[in-house]
């Protein structure tokens, strides 16, 4: 069992963050267990605003739940664990798509530090384009392959933006982390500058991105994407989701 104050610190993270606009429906944070290095800890698939500390479950560095159970889980959580192998010092990730940020994903504009509490940003946020590892997916992190990327373009940064999706930031905490976003989250928006002429998706990528909606039936992107865990929440290949 982990340090119930490490558990409070997560579900306070997760409704300061939804509250502040970083997280949305779908964003997450995580933190790994002092006690238990090649562990870490991240909620169910669900609102962060509603998570509590039943909530959060415990999960190895491959992504896979400790204890069993029926939970739905995010597939996106690949992310967490391939950064906490790659990154020893880090202790909290975050991932989330938070408005402010997607300009500075699809713009030659840099993040930069334009006061002294962003200083971790340091010479700039690197922004990592998935189609660097692969070109056939919807650009959310569904693989180990897509997700080491994603950790080898963060290398020793604070903060990694994603191409056409959002970012991801980790801490020395989970405290570190939830400070670090606030300052970042007031900031970037009076910043935008250039940003916000960020060149749009090119027609052929934006249909093969979000194909038309068939007549009837359910869309088979988010069929494709609710398949990704099995009943017990273990990855599934790409190759293997029908
Ligand atoms: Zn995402």
């Amino acid at each position: 069992m982990s340090d119930p104050s490490l558990l409070d610190d997560l579900v306070a993270a997760n409704r300061i963050l939804a509250d502040q606009g970083v997280l949305d429906a779908y964003g997450h944070i995580s933190a790994r267990d002092p006690a238990r290095p090649d562990r870490y800890w991240l909620s169910r698939s669900m609102p962060p605003a509603l998570v509590t500390a039943a909530d959060l479950l415990a999960f190895d560095l491959d992504n896979n739940p400790v204890e069993g159970g029926n939970h739905k889980l995010f597939f996106e959580r690949i992310i967490h664990g391939e950064i906490y192998q790659a990154r020893a010092d880090v202790m909290a990730v975050l991932h989330n798509h938070s408005p402010s940020l997607i300009p500075f994903c699809n713009s030659d504009t840099r993040l930069r530090p334009m006061v002294g509490n962003a200083a971790f940003l340091g010479e700039g946020a690197p922004v990592f384009d998935i189609r660097s590892i692969d070109d056939g997916g919807d650009l959310n992190v569904c693989t180990v392959a897509q997700a080491r990327g994603l950790a080898h373009a963060l290398v020793q940064h604070a903060l990694v933006l994603l191409r056409g999706h959002g970012a991801v930031a980790v801490g020395d905490s989970v405290r570190q982390c939830v400070r670090r976003h606030h300052c970042r989250n007031q900031r970037a928006p009076a910043d935008c500058g250039d940003a916000t002429r960020a060149r749009a998706f090119p027609h052929a990528e934006r249909n093969r991105i979000c194909p038309a909606r068939p007549a009837q039936g359910p869309r088979p992107r988010l069929a494709a994407l609710e398949a990704k865990s099995d009943a017990r929440g273990r990855l599934i290949p790409r190759k293997q989701i029908k």
